[in-house]
């Protein structure tokens, strides 16, 4: 049977179709005018070779169900928080490393496949979704594992402490720098990306330490049976922080297995 490697949306008559397959092929993208199948509801693109999920298909606003599995995917759009109906999303046995933060505000999700990926800790907010199903086994999960080990100096950037210094002023209204930042789209463009330390809620950009917090998955969700705890992520910005962290904050350390 002849297998499909591209595929082109050429007529506009797609606005009805409420069910895509195209399982089986060698589709190693999809077009921007997936966002013209304005219906759609379901789809299913397993055993494919697609690398990435185009934005385009996170506009599909009716989509319930979209299937992934088998796929070389190595990760998510933050766009996926369009798809708000999306209740089932299938994406067992792709490359993903990481999952967007934007993945919890699936609302609607109940139906989650992320086994076989290459996943070792989810956003924080994860553990809040109304998961019914949730399949991660075969993932190289972080485990609750302390081990002793010694910190380093913060080495930070001159563009790192400049921004930080920035964004934090402008979090406590600075109004000079507020009138500033209307100068220059660049600089706004770039604290835009800022992420806030989750010990004393001040802005950095570029550094910081990546931490775990494990908490007991939800008791409503069917789970894989490897999942005893799940790995949240948490950032800090400083050793000074990270000294100042509850018992429950680990560090992230890289162990040799022996
Ligand atoms: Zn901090």
């Amino acid at each position: 049977m002849a297998k499909v490697t591209k595929i082109i949306f050429l007529t506009d008559g797609l606005q009805n179709l409420i069910l895509l397959n195209l399982n089986n092929n060698h589709l190693m993208q999809l077009p921007q005018e997936v966002s013209r199948l304005k219906s759609l509801t379901y789809m299913s693109i397993n055993y494919n070779q697609l690398v990435s999920i185009p934005r385009e298909l996170c506009f599909l606003k009716n989509l319930v169900e979209l299937q992934l599995n088998y796929n070389q995917l190595i990760c998510i759009p933050e766009e996926i928080k369009f798809l708000k109906k999306l209740q089932k999303f299938l994406l067992a046995r792709n490359n993903i490393g990481v999952l967007p933060e934007e993945l919890c505000d699936l609302k609607k999700l109940r139906i989650l496949d992320i086994a076989g990926n290459i996943i070792q800790i989810f956003p924080s907010g994860f553990q809040d979704l109304k998961l019914r199903e949730f399949y991660c086994e075969g993932n190289p999960l972080f485990l609750q594992q302390p081990v002793i080990s010694t910190q380093r100096e913060n080495v930070w950037s001159l563009q790192e402490i400049t921004s930080r210094f920035v964004m934090n002023q402008l979090a406590e209204n600075n109004p000079f720098l507020m009138d500033g930042i209307e100068q220059y789209p660049q600089v706004r463009s770039m604290i835009s990306q800022g992420k806030t330390c989750a010990i004393c809620g001040q802005h950095f950009i570029t550094v910081w330490l990546d931490c775990v917090r494990f908490v007991s998955p939800p008791k409503d969700w069917k789970i894989s049976k490897n999942l005893q705890l799940v790995p949240l992520r948490v950032l800090i910005c400083s050793y000074k922080c990270f000294t100042q962290r509850d018992p429950n904050l680990f560090g992230i350390a890289q162990v040799q297995n022996r």
